[in-house]
């Protein structure tokens, strides 16, 4: 429990709260809390509500102290901290080991860069601590500088965080470093992490849009997605789409869409954002793209000074988007994925406008929409004619996954058959002794030959694994054979009823009726059939 101190700074307050306390009292002195009641903030910030101060062997209860005329002091002090940065950091118990890392794409860096490398394993550096205990992060308003928390008494008491030049940081946190490592160390984070100079862009034709989408990216950070802010690397819109011969995104040259971007110095695309310019001049844009949030600030920024707003659904409805039918004859409109709702258009013979309820689904990658010329009977989904199944047997077209769901492919009529044209029969198992199910066609069973009924089990079985029973006239399953039902002859290879079953004494089994032709005899006692005695 972190000790806690009161000296008295107003006398006149304290006075009016206890005039008995007061006239005990040296102003500016600090007096120890016997009984210290503290509150706990959301933030781990403890404050101390009250306790009880020891006074000429007197006991007085004070609450509030901060409002009677006190300042309240807690020891920071760690006696027996073994790493002397914590040491002088001070007292860490209040930092919370779960959620005090505020800027985990530098605290990675640091951990890949620097910790393995760079660092000793000498028990006095207690690195993950420190970390948590400075806490630093990238400056948001004081690029390159790191900013952090210098001790315990700044974080928990103050609430007070320095921005410092990167160097002065890694030397605050790291003494153990000499100079030279420390310069080393800056040089990476500068290249890591110093502000790239961006340049922001602005265009409405065609070729704007696709240059936006398609040229060199600037190198990735990271970015924390969000349905309005998300990282380049996810757009499924950013490729060349060099198969078709136009670009889908040059769809929204159509004059009602400005497409806004920055690049860096070098030219390369850092992010982007498609915005419909409305008629007082306020942008409504899509969802901004970036390789790092810096980039994507500096088009939010540039949007909201007009005015206007990013990544908002309905945002678009109305707004046209040019009418560029792919040719040959095909159905559907060069075009690209369109990120906010509604994403329906429809076709008014000029233009492609968004609207909700039109008949033109823009939902897809591809940069055709509209294409789809068939949909699923089952589900309903859109798509192209290419990856349509045509069902014979219910006559209906059908998606990959629905025709899959009721169509099966037969080896043995070598073609797909509708799961109600089928039999399960029974087949070998490859190479293994034993049977299994398959679902075949009911071609192959009914007008193939590779498959027959068999009456002991009322089956179609494989002629592999189905014997024919010519004292039965009918065919014997692999399961009644394995059962004992009927059994092979050894002599003939005929299948027979099993009390048809003879054994010789020689240890063959045939059928009695084999047995009785080879003049054989049944000798009771042995149970067996055997060659009769000649009588002289
Ligand atoms: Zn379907």
């Amino acid at each position: 429990m972190a000790k806690y101190w009161l000296m008295p700074h107003d006398m006149d307050k304290v006075t009016a709260y206890n005039a008995h306390l007061a006239s005990q009292l040296e102003l500016y002195k600090n007096y120890d809390v016997d009984k210290p009641e503290i509150h706990i903030a959301y933030n781990d910030s403890k404050t101390l509500m009250g306790g009880d101060l020891w006074i000429n062997d007197m006991k007085f209860v004070v609450s509030q102290p901060q409002d009677n005329g006190f300042v309240v002091k807690r020891d920071w002090s760690v006696p027996d901290e073994v790493d002397p940065v914590l040491k002088a950091w001070g007292n860490y118990e209040d930092v919370n080991m779960w959620s005090s890392n505020r800027d985990y794409t530098l605290t990675s860096w640091f951990d890949s860069t620097f910790l393995h490398p760079t660092m000793n394993n000498s028990p006095d550096v207690k690195y993950t601590m420190r970390m948590r205990c400075f806490s630093p992060r990238r400056s948001k308003r004081f690029a390159p500088k790191i900013t952090m928390y210098q001790s315990a008494r700044d974080r928990f008491e103050r609430d007070r965080e320095v921005a410092m030049k990167p160097a002065r940081a890694f030397a605050i946190m790291f003494p153990e470093l000499d100079h030279k490592q420390i310069i080393q160390l800056t040089d990476q984070y500068l290249e890591r992490f110093a502000k790239r100079e961006l340049f922001i862009r602005e265009g409405s034709d065609a070729k704007d849009f696709v240059k936006a989408y398609s040229w060199e990216q600037a190198p990735t950070d990271n970015v924390n997605t969000t349905y309005q802010r998300k990282s380049s690397a996810s757009s499924c819109m950013r490729y060349s789409f060099d198969q078709l011969p136009v670009h889908p995104v040059t769809a929204y040259a159509s004059g009602d869409f400005n497409m806004l971007w920055t690049e860096d110095k070098e030219g390369r695309i850092a992010s982007r954002c498609v915005v419909r310019v409305m008629e007082d001049g306020a942008y409504r844009g899509g969802p901004i793209y970036g390789v790092s949030e810096q980039a994507i600030d500096i088009l939010e920024h540039h949007i909201n000074c007009t005015g206007g707003e990013y990544g908002c659904d309905g945002a678009w409805e109305g707004a046209r988007l040019l009418r560029q039918p792919v040719e040959d004859g095909e159905e559907g409109f060069y075009a690209p994925y369109l990120d906010p709702e509604p994403r329906r258009l429809t076709d008014n013979g000029e233009y492609l406008v968004i609207q909700e309820g039109g008949e033109i689904d823009a939902n897809s990658y591809q940069g055709i929409l509209g294409g789809e010329d068939c949909r699923c009977s089952n589900c309903n989904t859109g798509m192209h004619e290419d990856e349509s199944y045509y069902s014979e047997y219910c006559d209906e077209v059908f998606c990959n996954d629905c025709y899959h769901d009721e169509h099966f492919y037969c080896e043995y009529a070598d073609g797909d058959y509708h799961v109600d044209q089928s039999y399960t029969v029974y087949v070998p198992c490859n190479g293994k002794p034993g049977y299994m199910e398959e679902r075949v066609s009911d071609w192959a069973v009914e007008y193939g030959d590779q498959f027959v009924y068999c009456d002991d089990d009322n089956e179609y079985w494989h002629i592999d694994i189905a014997y024919y029973c010519e004292h039965e006239d009918c065919y014997i399953s692999q399961r009644g054979i394995d059962a004992g039902t009927y059994f092979i002859s050894d002599w003939d290879f005929e299948c027979y009823p099993d009390d048809q079953k003879a054994t010789t004494d020689t240890g063959d089994t045939i059928s009695i009726e084999e047995a009785k032709d080879a003049d054989l005899e049944y000798d009771e006692k042995t149970n067996t059939w055997k060659e009769k005695e000649e009588n002289d």
